[in-house]
């Protein structure tokens, strides 16, 4: 599928590099890590990695989904890494980083679904640096019923699940989940722990319409999710799904002041906004309401 929409100027991938972003990138390379700032393809990695800020995607670079949005490799993944919890903490410690974000690939093929890890990973960081917040970006857990408490009882400062797009979307752009999992997801991670804040996030231009993002919304609220991001999607290449329409930044603007008004504590809206974007400020501002 070629994309034929020309991008509007407000789209700004434009790669900034310096010596930051050379640090960044020689500790994710030295500690042996993924990203999924690299692994997606992420227009922001100029301006993130020269902040130190870098997500880091554990449970290997190799998912069992295959989301028609992502660019992360699909396929038969690795084992799980036994040492990688120590490494994370330890580049998290190098960066100083005062908020970390964490994600994985999809492990379908885990009888956990890699919840057992993400603990270990949160033990790890708070062993090596008790003063920082932890956000994790986690999977669907789709039929893997013991996953969530695992998580849960780790108490990361932030859980965050992307919806990703609106219900109708689901059979083409995100086929192996299902709306009201990922919904009941967050909704049960608040149950468990109400003192952890809950987040997700939506990509639009994917051919959703304005009535199915406000029942989106109206649906997070329902499962008294804290936080939500919005951002446009960009095509990572041409074998991917189709940019339907680049929003207007004046949408984005009406979408974050209807968020606002349905409850949400903080909301991320712009063209540019990813799930981890800018995830260390909103959280001050989170943790401060
Ligand atoms: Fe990485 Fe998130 Fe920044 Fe993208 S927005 S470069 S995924 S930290
Ligand atoms: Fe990408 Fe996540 Fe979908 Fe895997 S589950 S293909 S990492 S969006």
């Amino acid at each position: 599928i070629v994309n034929a929409l020309p991008k509007p100027d407000w789209i700004k991938t434009r790669i900034r590099q310096s010596s930051v972003f050379e640090q960044t990138s020689n500790l994710v390379k030295n500690h042996k890590l993924n990203t999924v700032c690299t692994e997606a393809a992420c227009p922001n990695i100029g301006e993130c990695w020269s902040q130190r800020h870098a997500t880091v995607m554990i449970l290997g670079s190799i998912c069992t989904r295959a989301c028609a949005f992502c660019n992360v490799a699909t396929g038969r993944p690795n084992p799980i890494d036994h040492e990688e919890p120590e490494r994370v903490a330890k580049m998290v410690q190098q960066l100083s980083l005062r908020h970390v974000v964490i994600t994985s690939v999809d492990r379908d093929d885990l009888p956990d679904g890699g919840a057992q890890h993400f603990s270990n990973v949160i033990h790890a960081i708070r062993k090596a640096l008790p003063t920082v917040t932890i956000e994790i970006l986690t999977p669907d857990f789709l039929r893997k019923d013991g996953a969530l408490p695992i998580i849960s009882k780790a108490k990361p400062d932030v859980f965050n699940h992307n919806m990703e797009t609106v219900p109708r979307l689901y059979p083409t752009i995100r086929p192996g989940a299902r709306y009201f999992q990922s919904m009941k997801l967050l909704y049960e991670a608040k149950l468990l722990q109400p003192d952890v804040f809950t987040k997700s996030g939506l990509m639009v231009g994917l051919g959703e319409n304005k009535e199915e993002v406000l029942q989106v919304m109206d649906d997070l609220r329902c499962a008294q999710v804290d936080f939500l991001t919005i951002g446009q999607y960009l095509q990572p290449t041409p074998k991917h799904a189709a940019v339907k329409a680049y929003i207007h930044p004046d949408i984005f603007e009406e979408y974050a002041r209807i968020a606002r008004a349905k409850g949400f504590l903080q909301v991320s809206a712009s063209p540019m906004t990813r799930s981890s974007y800018h995830a260390d400020a909103d959280f001050e501002i989170l943790k401060n309401k």
